[in-house]
């Protein structure tokens, strides 16, 4: 393989970037040339395609956000949409891509990789919902900024004797509500894959000013429900003073934490190497700090889990 193609897709999230520049230098590194191609799957079929140089990725290691823009392009779900991306790509002699996004980017991918394109997925999301992988690029930046949002919340209701509550981004996926309220000592943590009970989470308000506490913190991720209506049926049932906070789109951006700027940079490397070796239709990933790879055509498969001993240590360190 002589001329490799790299895009980023779907949301984008902190780290893209870094697993960019991984991607543009291991491939040179190789001999290799690398075409970017901008606008995620839109920019492919419209062919927004430029070779890459060492020094196109300079400067942005630390950058959230993504240096290739990102685009939510329905047409690609469609086969004579995945044709034209192929045909650019085609023209201008790519022989393998690497798509860095979330699960519907993987799509994308693995349609591709069906018409005999080689194609190596790397999981750019804050949601952390892809198999196959421990963590995804952006999940520890975002993380940390909810986490600095509940530090700076905590110090209000404290003063206010307050009960908040907070929506984290994750319509499907509670990773970012799970860990942020472990880490942030949330009292109630609400994530889509796990029903709640109104009457468990007024108990457990109940037992908490019982013993004198005077302030709350919960998460909810927004796939659970809107944190707004939440709070008004916390007030109206508890008398508690509630306010809510809805962090929306400050959770995407950022500079990528080191985690995530080592993680983008091993798994962007990584791809490539596979590409090299012949082997497109991957799926990169990291699990127990070891590098992985999986078929993506099968990945997507599998459905994502949250760790339940961790959900469950989350109840039992708040009561
Ligand atoms: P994310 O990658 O963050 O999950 P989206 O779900 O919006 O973001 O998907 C990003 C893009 O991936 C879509 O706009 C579309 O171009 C492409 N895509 C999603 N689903 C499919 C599919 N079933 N077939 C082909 N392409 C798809």
């Amino acid at each position: 393989m002589k001329k490799i193609g790299v895009l980023t897709s779907g949301g984008d999230s902190p780290g893209m970037n870094a697993a960019v520049r991984a991607v543009v230098r291991k491939a040179i590194y190789h001999d290799v040339e690398v075409f970017g191609i901008y606008h995620g799957y839109s920019g492919l079929i419209a062919g927004h395609i430029e070779k890459l140089e060492l020094g196109s990725v300079g400067d942005i290691i630390h950058r959230g956000g993504t240096k290739l823009y990102t685009a939510r392009c329905p047409e690609f779900k469609t086969v004579e949409g995945q044709l034209k991306g192929i045909e650019q790509l085609k023209k201008h002699g790519i022989e393998g891509l690497v798509v860095i996004g979330g699960d519907g980017s993987y799509m994308g991918a693995k349609k591709l990789t069906e018409h005999g394109f080689p194609c190596v997925g790397v999981p750019g999301t804050i949601d952390n919902d892809i198999p196959g992988t421990d963590f995804t690029i952006g999940f520890d930046t975002a993380l940390n900024t909810v986490i600095d949002a509940i530090d700076k919340i905590r110090d209000t209701a404290t003063s206010h004797e307050r009960t908040y509550v907070i929506e984290v981004m994750g319509r499907h996926a509670g990773d970012l509500a799970l860990w942020s309220g472990l880490a942030g000592g949330a009292e109630t943590i609400l994530i889509p894959e796990v029903d709640y009970d109104m009457e468990d989470i007024l108990a457990r308000l109940k037992h908490g000013t019982d013993r004198g506490k005077k302030h709350s913190i919960i998460i909810v991720a927004e796939g659970v429900g809107s944190g707004v209506d939440f709070g008004r049926r916390i007030e109206e049932a508890t008398n508690l003073e509630t306010r809510v906070s809805v962090l929306g789109h400050i959770q995407r951006g950022g500079s990528p934490t080191a985690f995530d700027r080592v993680l983008a940079s091993r798994l962007g490397a990584y791809a490539v190497e596979l590409l090299l070796e012949g082997k497109g239709g991957r799926a990169v990933g990291i699990q127990s700090n070891k590098l992985t790879n999986n078929d993506i055509l099968e990945i997507l498969d599998t459905p994502h889990t949250i760790d339940q001993n961790m959900y469950q240590l989350s109840k039992e360190l708040s009561i």
